[in-house]
């Protein structure tokens, strides 16, 4: 133990020094050291220490299929033997290339039949925000370029996607907005509601995105961005209601509806893709994380053939990562959503583990008042503390009630993320009875410990 703890020492000084963290304090990380994963295996993640912990959160809301996939290394070995790269550039394909877009399109609600690569999420985003003013541009209607995203929507980290997304903190770093992208509420009911029914609230928060076109005028807007559940803005679930009216006002004044399903696609909502879930018919469609359980970087954009047939009329595309379409995370995201339909995993979430997961959580809202409201759907859930349940007084910042909560599940085995004041879930879709039964028994003793 002693000669562990002395190598996890050795790499957590290593790591202070040199390795600068995404979305992370690195003083207060370095004062407490980094956790260092070595190895994973099913639903669960081993630590430098010999720690084995219970992974909720799918490693960052990705590992759909779970870890220690051997068909994925395999696939991996053997695309890098025979073409370890190749880029699509320049009138070339590769064989994986044109096999995952083909396989993307059966899949893919609706008319969704056309698909760019990219390697991320962010990247994903990038190019709808390109694409989808290229469209416009091509539709004679240049000044067609403003997008509407939602406060506390996450669309990624890179400068349009950050300006895309809602987040105050990430546009509050070196004033990292761009111009042209607009925000409006998110559909969280329990904070903006009120005396409002859920019904009546969906209404009222999908209004809000036409009174946001009304006031810069539809003319100028390009799109509109949301995902169908708000993963990282705390898994902000809206309301019945509310993405069918969004869809009727996109349709309505010729704005074209982004559905964001990098944490919602590949099962994740017991559909193969969220808006599916919600009933409603995107135009375009980016996805990354669960497209290849995160073995291997890789993303993609899904177009409708309205907007494809305008594309493809309009000359070059002058777009592109050197990375877009890698033989290898092509062939790996193939075998991944091989394995999602062999398995059955989006029918699991939806008749199993979804309403397995979802009675757990009720019951710790039934046995934790700290619990103001459980929410998200099917596999990915989100538990907002409260200081009162009945008046919905939140905890102060300060209090960090779901920090607390979060450190004290860690200590107990159990990775859960901490949002704000809620705690999120979001496991891999292969998570048995048995680890779900272990999930709720150790929030309920972190619940309890942090109340
Ligand atoms: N869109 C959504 C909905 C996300 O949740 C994320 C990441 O969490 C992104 C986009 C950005 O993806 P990436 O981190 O791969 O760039």
């Amino acid at each position: 133990m002693a000669i562990t703890q002395t190598r996890t020492a050795h790499l957590q000084a290593i790591d202070a020094a040199h390795h600068i963290h995404p979305f992370c304090d690195p003083k207060s990380l370095a004062e407490r050291g980094t956790r260092v994963i070595t190895k994973a295996d099913g639903c669960y993640v081993e630590d430098s220490d010999g720690n084995r912990i219970l992974d909720g959160m799918a490693g960052l809301w990705c590992v759909n299929v779970g870890y220690g996939r051997q068909e994925l290394v395999d696939v991996a070995a053997r695309q890098m033997e025979e073409l370890p790269f190749y880029n699509s550039f320049f009138q070339s394909s590769t064989p994986s290339q044109i096999a995952l877009a083909e396989r993307l399109s059966k899949i893919t609600p609706g008319d969704l039949n056309h698909f760019f690569f990219a390697n991320s999420g962010s990247e994903a985003n990038d190019t709808v925000i390109r694409m989808a003013r290229h469209y416009w541009h091509l539709k004679g209607k240049p000044e067609k370029y403003k997008f509407i995203g939602r406060h506390l929507g996450y669309h990624g980290s890179t400068l349009a996607a950050t300006s895309l997304g809602g987040m105050k903190h990430m546009h509050d770093m070196g004033s990292s907005t761009l111009p042209g992208f607009e925000h409006i509420m998110e559909p969280h009911w329990f904070a903006h509601g009120g005396n409002l029914s859920p019904e009546q609230f969906a209404l009222r928060a999908a209004q809000a995105l036409e009174d946001k076109i009304l006031e810069i005028g539809a003319d100028n807007i390009a799109a509109f961005i949301g995902e169908p559940i708000q993963g990282a803005g705390g898994v902000i679930s809206p309301p019945p209601g509310y993405w069918p009216e969004i869809e009727r006002i996109c349709r309505k004044h010729d704005i074209l509806f982004v559905s964001d399903e990098v944490i919602c696609g590949f099962g994740r909502l017991g559909e193969w893709f969220g808006c599916q879930y919600y009933g409603v018919q995107p135009d375009i469609m980016p996805m990354a994380k669960g497209m290849s359980s995160g073995y291997l970087p890789i993303s993609a954009v899904a177009f409708s053939d309205r907007i494809f047939e305008t594309l493809n009329e309009g000359g070059p595309i002058s777009h592109g990562y050197t990375y877009s379409g890698h033989p290898v995370s092509c062939a790996v995201a193939h075998a991944n959503i091989d394995i999602i339909e062999r398995e059955g995993l989006v029918e699991r979430v939806r008749n199993d583990i979804g309403p397995y997961l979802q009675s757990g959580l009720a019951h710790l809202y039934e046995r934790h008042s700290i619990i103001g409201e459980v929410r998200g759907a099917q596999a990915l859930a989100g538990l907002q503390l409260v200081r009162s349940r009945d008046t919905r007084e939140p905890f102060a910042a300060e209090d960090n009630a779901a920090m607390i909560c979060r450190d004290i599940c860690l200590e107990k085995g159990l990775i859960m993320r901490a949002v704000g004041q809620a705690m999120v879930i979001c496991p891999p879709l292969t998570i048995t009875h048995a680890e779900i039964d272990e999930m709720i028994d150790k929030a309920d003793a972190g619940l309890r410990e942090a109340a």
